[in-house]
């Protein structure tokens, strides 16, 4: 029988975030013998996370080193926690922290990983998507310690009342550092517009920016009418390929979008039950980063747009400007 390992980084205030928390509900929900390894400058608040989950250990790494995300700190934290576990699967969240120092640690053990896992089943099978999303596979190994990194979303998270946990410590020898993290630069985008637990996302093309029926292009109106609406909603921004490209280049139009709001084929795909593209064409490459929206509505000018062709459940063949203008006002 398998033994399965829950390992985690914590977040700045020694936390665990919800994504980890659904590995853990992940974890629990396979019963098999569970070890809880969390790695953090402060393991405090995870501590009282994790009381009741039922693990049998509890093992810690925790300093200020490992408080940043670095590759030779993390895998050595990592593999510190994964030799003194013992278990035969090791179970985390994928984030871009773990993505990038859990196959080092894998391949330090002898083991194997796998990646963008979306669900792990009773018999220990994992389905996985390839090639941006567009293959869907079950996957099985004999090799072990077996890592697996659980997309976020897919599980339910683990809740449980507070419970201090007995933490274990593990020594961990660390190379000599070469890598100083002083600080994290992040795209500007004034304001934070991406919230994957939305229910709603709103999509924003570059028709946005595009001269209207005046002749006239008005992206200042443009902007208030979305940010208005994101205000009143609380929905998640994505763009169009097209829109975020022209606010990478500076120009003076929607200041608060960037790359990271991108959805498509070479951009986000991300999970909300309802979609709305606004000004924006439909075309493949943008849709394709739709595939996991359950509803998806569109308010386009053009009756031959793309999301006619079957892409959208939906589609209003109207002015976006007139269209969000009047939602805006019955929201209030
Ligand atoms: C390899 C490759 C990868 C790509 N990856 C992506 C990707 O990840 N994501 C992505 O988005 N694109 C991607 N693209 C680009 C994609 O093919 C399109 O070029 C892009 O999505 C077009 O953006 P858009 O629809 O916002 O702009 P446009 O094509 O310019 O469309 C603007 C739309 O706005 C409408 N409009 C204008 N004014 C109004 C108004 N007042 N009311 C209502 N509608 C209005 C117009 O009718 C038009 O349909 C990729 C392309 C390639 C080749």
């Amino acid at each position: 029988m398998d033994t399965i390992l829950f390992l985690a980084f914590t977040e700045s205030d020694g936390s665990l975030a919800k994504p980890a928390l659904e590995v853990l509900g992940s974890a629990v929900a396979m019963g098999a013998p569970l070890t809880v390894g969390v790695i953090g400058a402060s393991i405090a608040a995870a501590s009282q996370q994790v009381g009741g989950c039922g693990a049998t250990r509890f093992l810690s790494v925790t300093g200020e080193e490992f408080g940043r995300s670095r590759y030779s700190t993390d895998a050595a934290a990592a593999e510190a926690i994964a030799r003194a576990a013992g278990a035969t699967l090791v179970i985390a969240p994928a984030s871009s922290r773990t993505n990038r120092a859990l196959p080092g640690v894998a391949h330090r053990l002898d083991g194997a990983i796998d990646t963008h896992v979306t669900a792990i089943a009773d018999g220990g099978s994992v389905t996985r998507w390839y090639y941006r999303q567009r293959m869907e596979a079950v996957v099985n190994r004999t090799a072990r310690p077996w890592f697996i990194l659980l997309e976020s979303g897919c599980h339910t998270a683990w809740t449980g009342e507070p419970r201090e946990a007995s933490f274990e410590t593990v020594a961990v020898s660390l190379p000599p550092l070469r890598t100083a993290v002083t600080g994290v630069r992040s795209p500007q985008s004034g304001e934070q517009t991406i919230r994957p637990d939305a229910r709603l996302l709103f999509v924003a093309g570059a028709g946005w920016t595009k001269k209207q029926a005046d002749g006239q292009p008005h992206p200042r109106e443009a902007e208030e009418l979305i940010l208005g609406f994101l205000h009143k909603t609380k929905a998640s921004l994505g763009g169009s390929k097209s829109l975020v490209d022209l606010s990478g280049e500076g120009e003076a139009v929607l200041q608060f979008m960037t790359h990271l709001n991108q959805i498509g084929q070479t951009g986000a795909t991300p999970r909300h039950p309802k979609g709305l593209s606004t000004c924006c064409h439909g075309e493949e490459p943008h849709v394709v980063g739709w595939r996991f929206i359950t509803e998806r509505r569109a308010v386009n000018l053009d009756p031959n747009c793309g999301w006619a062709r079957g892409k959208a459940d939906v589609l209003y063949v109207a002015d976006a400007f007139e269209v969000m203008r009047k939602v805006n006002a019955l929201l209030g």
